[in-house]
């Protein structure tokens, strides 16, 4: 027998003869029903799973963790071999299609139902109560939590999909929440992750801690380290009620700097806290609005700062690498709920994005603002504040933009400012979309920059983590120049892969820094960009007789795309901005106003309702067929029905185009469409590309510009993959390429998921090409190999 490591990282995995792998994490008969948390270190992984390790070589420390004991994952077992349960739900697991979804439902409604109805030999319940009265004689109000044993490793990331019980009160409570947490290892949604990952539910165990409530008065979060440069400063955010409000995002804490080698605070930002989660009273939390005397009070003492440092000081000192912590502070009592690994420092980047170059030292540059970095590089330069988008021309070259959001027709100025800073936005949004391809560091939503910022100021913009320095860190500005592009130019001679990689182009000045990549063409022309920077809008030009300008507009843009991309296929999207995005240009007023743009007027279903519109994208279109630029494909955006498709091509055959000879596909953005995608491949589609920065957000119900509930913006959310699966199969099925072209197709996690599920193409970003194309060469030599070891084994 050997062990090795997992090469997903997902624990030990031991090699049986014969080649079958388990993952261990077995029963173990000798184990204890019950831990304590002084009596766990974190090898006890496969006994009380991520978390109750991870708290056990906390409390180890003689850190202020809350009392806690944990019901191992033997007892689990021994419950599942004791009832009789184990053989039932092995087989039922066993013969389960997890695609089918109704069948995956079913079985796990089934399961949990067997599991909590089932009775817990007298001999854990005992134990559990026995433990529980040791935390505390009277009924001490806990948190009730599961830990399932491979929870919190890299890349298994279960946390999240087990339950957590909270304000659970009384023995019966607890036995019952037991239950419930053993009962929901085996939701639909865990069964279904288990089985894609290659996880064997046999030996996946689940653990149960059971912990002193904590009901914070404030908390949050500690970098015991410098999360960039790794310096010995301690950053400390902090806000009023539970940390949950911190680490969501809901509200802008208090940020702390701590030197830990002066021992002395030598940054505070006190926010204007509005918001506190806070218990429900009933098993969950809610969100209210802070008193106004707290609201712009400091959260932390001076004292309090010292002693959570000195806290992460001890927890940094003992991993032996900076600590991400959370913290909750109640009364005078501290207590420190959480401890993971920073894993950013060491991997940022230098000037403008070029790899490997170093963040340059922070020193006593103080952090100004946070969003998300929503395009890589550094960046030094003074703020032109925008407030309205008619002042757009105050900006001047090398400056840092910093407004609300940024509108298609702010694109002039993006072309020449040093870094971009918006209030508002998440990954996809306009700024972070315009500026990565730009080449232009920007951080997006960060609440607040245009009322932290003033014109004319001095700051340093972190592009890749999201953060604005005060001053100029001066090695950037020395670098700003020289290593521009730096990333692109370098990106030598590509890798030849089967799966094609291409480029996403929104601008045509970007088209020469896109075929600098070596892509195999490209999966996306966004043309809104190319007419939007005239500031007029496609109904100014109708209205006003000057339809030729516009063709003429299209057709100048396309064709310098094309001409970067001579012989390979550039798909070229019909017209796609929601109708604020028109709102402040010649001819906005005649946009219509809507309560939700994004559902709104968009898309293809805008150019079926407005021929003119769509005629004359059609007739550029066509001069560039009839140019000999053969490789132009047309992509519809937003469409929901193949009606609509056939609807669009029948328009165009109207208008004298050759359509079954020329290539048109569909944007795959609806779930609709994904669903239907059948359909679509009858009435003839060319190609199919997943627009997934839409089709995240209309499956899953979340603006993706909404930075409030960013963090719930999940590309792989469970439904967002089935519905990719089943569009990909179907379309190799009926031999049609079936590419992506969101911003998930520059994720090489993303990727590599794509590639395995026989995806035929990718569209990336320029700056992320050379990494997309490297994931993609190592997946599908991964694929090869281990078809071929599997052969040889055979
Ligand atoms: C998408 O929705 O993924 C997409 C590429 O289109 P846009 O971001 O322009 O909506
Ligand atoms: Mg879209």
């Amino acid at each position: 027998m050997l062990i090795l490591p997992a090469p997903t990282g997902k624990g030990m995995i031991i090699i049986k003869q014969g080649g079958d792998k388990i993952i261990s994490g077995a029963c173990m008969n000798n184990m204890p029903n019950i831990l304590w948390l002084e009596e766990i270190r974190k090898e006890d992984i496969t006994s009380v799973g991520g978390k109750g390790a991870s708290l056990g070589e906390m409390a180890s420390l003689g850190l202020p963790v809350p009392k806690a004991f944990v019901v191992t994952a033997q007892a689990f077992r021994r419950f599942l071999v004791e009832t009789g349960l184990e053989q039932k739900i092995y087989k039922s697991l066993d013969s389960l299609d997890v695609e089918n979804n109704e069948a995956l439902e079913k079985a796990a409604e089934n399961i949990k139902g067997q599991v909590l109805k089932a009775k817990v030999p007298a001999a854990t319940r005992d134990e559990i109560k026995k433990a529980y009265r040791k935390i505390s004689s009277d009924d001490l109000i806990v948190a009730v939590r599961s830990s399932a044993t491979a929870e919190d490793l890299p890349d298994a990331s279960f946390a999240g999909q087990q339950e957590t019980y909270l304000n659970i009160k009384g023995e019966a409570a607890l036995l019952t929440a037991v239950q419930k947490c053993w009962a929901s290892l085996y939701g639909a949604r865990a069964i279904y992750y288990r089985a894609k990952q290659g996880f064997d539910d046999r030996t996946v165990n689940i653990a149960v801690v059971v912990q002193q409530l904590v009901n914070s008065e404030k908390a949050g979060v500690m970098f015991t380290s410098h999360p960039i440069t790794g310096e010995p400063l301690t950053i400390i955010e902090g806000s009023w009620g539970l940390g949950e409000a911190v680490v969501s995002g809901s509200v802008s804490p208090d940020k702390y700097v701590f030197d830990q080698r002066t021992e002395k605070i030598v940054d505070r930002l006190v926010s204007t806290k509005k918001v506190e989660i806070i218990a429900d009273g009933g098993h969950g939390t809610k969100s209210v609005e802070v008193d106004m005397q707290r609201q712009d009070a400091q959260v932390l003492s001076d004292a309090e700062v010292s002693k959570l440092a000195m806290y992460g000081k001890i927890t940094e000192n003992h991993y032996g690498v900076p600590q991400d912590v959370e913290w909750g502070i109640v009364g005078e009592t501290f207590y420190i709920l959480q401890s993971r690994p920073i894993t950013t420092i060491g991997t940022k980047k230098g000037a403008q994005g070029a790899p490997g170059a170093g963040a340059p030292a922070m020193g006593d540059h103080k952090i100004l603002l946070q969003g998300q970095g929503a395009s890589p590089g550094i960046a030094v330069g003074k703020v032109a504040l925008i407030r309205d988008v008619k002042d757009i021309g105050m900006v001047k070259e090398g400056d840092i933009l910093v407004t609300r959001m940024t509108n298609p027709d702010m694109v002039p100025a993006m072309k020449k400012v040093a870094a971009i800073v918006t209030d508002e936005g998440g990954m996809t949004c306009h700024a972070a979309i315009v500026s990565r391809e730009l080449g232009t560091p920007a951080v997006v939503g960060t609440k607040k920059a245009t009322s932290v910022l003033t014109s004319g100021q001095i700051v340093t913009v972190d592009g890749e983590k999201g953060l604005i320095y005060e001053g100029a860190f001066e090695q950037v500005v020395q670098k700003q120049q020289a290593a521009a592009h730096q990333q692109v130019a370098g990106a030598g001679a590509p890798t030849i892969t089967a799966t094609s990689v291409k480029v996403n182009v929104s601008i045509p000045e970007a088209a020469a820094r896109a075929a600098a990549t070596g892509a195999d063409g490209v999966g996306l022309l966004r043309i809104e960009h190319l007419i939007l920077g005239l500031n007029k809008t496609p109904g100014w030009f109708i209205t006003n007789h000057r339809e030729e300008e516009f063709v003429k507009e299209l057709h100048d843009g396309i064709k310098i795309v094309l001409d970067a991309f001579p012989g390979k296929p550039v798909w070229v999207r019909t017209l796609d901005a929601p109708t604020d995005e028109f709102r402040n240009m010649m001819g906005g007023e005649n946009e219509p106003h809507e309560h939700n743009p994004m559902l709104g007027w968009r898309g293809i279903r805008r150019d079926l309702q407005s021929p003119d519109q769509f005629r004359l994208q059609v007739e550029s279109f066509k001069q560039l067929w009839k140019e000999g630029y053969e490789n132009l494909g047309v992509m519809f955006p937003m469409v929901s029905h193949p009606d609509q498709f056939v609807q669009a091509k029948e328009m165009m055959r109207g208008w004298g185009v050759d359509v079954e000879n020329v290539t048109l596909g569909i944007m795959i953005e609806i779930p609709s469409s994904a669903i239907l995608i059948e359909d679509f491949l009858t009435c003839g589609i060319k190609f199919a590309s997943f627009g997934t920065n839409d089709l995240i957000q209309y499956t899953l119900a979340i603006d993706r510009n909404n930075e409030n509930i960013a963090d719930m913006y999940q590309p792989k959310h469970p439904a967002v993959l089935r519905l990719i699966h089943n569009a990909i199969q179907t379309c190799r099925e009926h031999g049609v390429e079936c590419s992506i072209c969101g911003q998930a197709g520059s994720d090489p996690k993303m990727v590599e998921w794509l590639v395995e599920h026989g995806i035929a193409s990718v569209s990336a970003n320029i700056d992320a090409i050379a990494k997309i194309r490297e994931t993609v060469a190592r997946t599908e030599q991964r694929i090869i190999l281990e078809a071929a070891r599997n052969r040889n084994a055979e």
